[in-house]
């Protein structure tokens, strides 16, 4: 049976098409798979479990949904919604998952991230992602009121818009060194990554060893999926309807 990749679809009230599409494809041909893993930036934001954002909580109920259909579906955390925690997890039957993690697809030896870790070359970037991935600066954040909060995201959101204008783009790829020592390091033949949008598949060796790379792109346009069964991995747009 099939395995599911997706990520950064960046869901959002803003954007309700993406959510549309995420929810039809949830109900459509992820109901058959065997697994759905979600690689990080489900949601644009995720301010905290308590979050009541009408758009956040549809997709909450669809996951439940989903999961309750009896296909387990695994959630990674993104730099967006890096807040998902224990609560989240409750209510949608999702597994949280860390980022990197390795697993086995069909006898391949695979490494799941969200991506942004093997950005090195953004040092900026980087600083950041260690203060907020700290568990006590997250308690520190999660101990302020919600409307704080959501007055935080709103102004990390514009400060990342302007960072992101900033930074010429092959800064905000992923850096072949970091990738090659997680490959080595994790002794793995293919990595799985989204973040950097950058819908690919690479080739490359390490040590002599060929290796692939495959990169989920975003959900901004249109969706973005890998799918795995015994015969292979695809990895494929899925135009919005
Ligand atoms: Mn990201």
């Amino acid at each position: 049976m099939t395995r599911l990749f997706v990520s950064d679809l960046h869901l959002d009230g803003s954007a309700p098409e993406a959510g549309d599409q995420f929810i039809a494809f949830l109900r459509g041909e992820a109901r058959a798979a065997r697994v759905l893993y979600i690689l990080g930036d489900l949601f644009e934001s995720w301010v905290g479990d308590d979050d009541d954002d009408a758009e956040r909580r549809r997709i909450c109920v669809a996951l439940a949904d989903y999961t309750a259909g009896g296909t387990p579906c695994f959630v990674m955390h993104g730099n967006r919604d890096f807040l998902l925690g224990r609560e989240f997890a409750a209510r949608t039957g999702c597994h949280l998952i860390p980022d990197p993690v390795v697993t086995d697809i069909e006898g391949v030896r695979t490494l799941l991230a969200h991506g942004d870790l093997f950005c090195t070359d953004d040092v900026k970037y980087q600083e950041l992602r260690t203060i907020v991935r700290d568990p006590a600066w997250q308690q520190r954040l999660l101990a302020l009121p919600l409307a704080t909060r959501k007055l935080l995201a709103d102004e990390a959101r514009a400060g990342s818009r302007a960072h992101t204008r900033r930074t010429i783009p092959e800064i905000m790829d992923v850096n072949p060194q970091a990738i090659e020592v997680a490959v080595r390091t994790c002794a793995v033949d293919v990595v799985i990554h989204g973040h950097t949008h950058r819908q690919g598949v690479h080739e490359f060796a390490v040590d002599g060893r060929s290796r692939t790379r495959l990169v989920l792109g975003a959900w901004y346009d249109q969706g973005s999926v890998i799918e795995w069964d015994e015969s292979g991995y695809r990895l494929r747009a899925l135009p919005r309807g």
